[in-house]
């Protein structure tokens, strides 16, 4: 069968393959499930992936099928599989086990150890290909009248584990009723924190580089958010008259914006980090203020990536809510559809000059 892959660290390595197709018996105990790719999409890990900045291919082979965010359907399953069936629509989570105690707690993505697979970014490889096979542990199934939007799962996972950590941590304060949060970055991360905050009715700011008008901004106002553009103003000012915000939310995949992010923050506020950022970068700043300021107002920072399982099922009802509160938002974003696996050069594309190309979400259709 025909799969996207790059060789790690060699840059626009990108290209079709022939690799075999995977077997229902591969997973062992009878437990296996086939699914037929049906979509695809990328984001800026894959952008990342495709300049060698990140990625590594599983042990044993110099290439990595790309692919984290999928949607397929359900084509055959072993005879000990009795969560889901032939014709299911289905997304499969990014994480899988390794070895600290926390994976073997089925806590992948709190992993403590250096060494984490993640199919289609690291060591293990993803879905950009025709077939897949999985144990059902790790595939989420989506009604049927979501099919539109299945594969933005993975990514609003992202955002339901950055939301739920932000009030499991803030239990420390007993009582905390947020108000306003501001969102950095309007790439398709920063757009979903957006939605996924005005769904829970929160004053929602988002700054971003494009002037306005822009489409995205258009896109944001009519959910309710704010769009700032700092092309000409920086945050901090802004956030004299706009802040300060309960919560932060780093989505802009620029390391430097995590000063920012810190200096907006309001007293007993969080900021939350979600770039992944592997390109080394150095920022002079004054860090007495930043450290006064956390110390004497209480301020946490903290890292999140990837999402368990439960996640990827809140983040399947939660997009089911969006299609009723925001009707025919998320699809908006779904700017670019391809068409077949060979489209694969156009997709990157479109990835590598999503602003000229006015590119938010590219999804790629595998097959009908
Ligand atoms: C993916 C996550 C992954 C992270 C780090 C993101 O793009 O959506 O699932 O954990 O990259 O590799
Ligand atoms: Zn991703």
């Amino acid at each position: 069968m025909k799969a996207i892959a790059v060789l790690p660290g060699q840059k626009n390595s990108v290209h079709l393959r022939d690799v075999p197709k995977p077997k229902v018996t591969d997973v062992p105990n009878g437990r296996g499930v086939l699914a037929r790719v049906l979509k695809v999409a990328l984001d800026g890990t894959d952008r990342d992936i495709d300049k060698g900045e990140y990625g590594r291919a599983p042990e044993g082979d110099d290439y990595l099928i790309i692919g984290h965010e999928s949607f397929g359907i359900v084509e055959e399953i072993g005879p000990e599989v009795t969560e889901l069936q032939i014709g299911d629509y289905v997304v499969a989570t990014v994480r899988r086990p390794g070895r600290s105690f926390y994976d073997n707690l089925g806590m992948q993505d709190l992993t403590s150890d250096e060494v984490y697979f993640e199919r289609g970014i690291n060591l293990l490889h993803g879905y950009f290909t025709e077939y897949y096979v999985e144990a059902p542990d790790y595939l989420i199934v989506v009604p049927d009248e979501f099919r539109d939007l299945g594969v933005m799962t993975e990514p609003v996972s992202i955002v339901t584990k950055a939301f739920e950590h932000t009030f499991d941590i803030q239990r420390r304060m007993g009582i905390w009723r947020p108000r306003k949060v501001a969102v950095i970055g309007a790439g398709p991360l920063g757009m979903l924190a957006a939605w996924k905050f005005r769904l829970e009715r929160f004053e929602t700011h988002i700054y971003s580089l494009e002037d306005k008008p822009n489409f995205k901004a258009d896109m944001l106002e009519e959910i309710g958010a704010k769009y700032y553009s700092t092309a000409n103003h920086n945050i901090r000012d802004y956030a004299k008259e706009n802040g300060p915000y309960d919560i932060v939310i780093e989505c802009s995949g620029y390391a430097p914006m995590v000063i920012d992010a810190a200096n907006i923050v309001a007293k007993n506020g969080v900021v939350i980090l979600t770039s992944v950022t592997p390109k080394p970068m150095k920022v002079d700043t004054l860090v007495s203020e930043i450290n006064m300021n956390f110390v004497l107002g209480n301020k946490i920072m903290f890292g999140t990536v990837n999402a368990s399982y439960h996640h990827f099922a809140l983040s399947v009802r939660d997009i089911g809510y969006g299609m009723q509160l925001f009707t025919g938002w998320m699809n908006k974003m779904i700017t670019h559809e391809l068409n077949g696996l060979d489209q694969y050069e156009r997709a990157l594309y479109l990835l590598n000059n999503a602003k000229e190309e006015k590119a938010l979400k590219i999804v790629i259709k595998v097959s009908e």
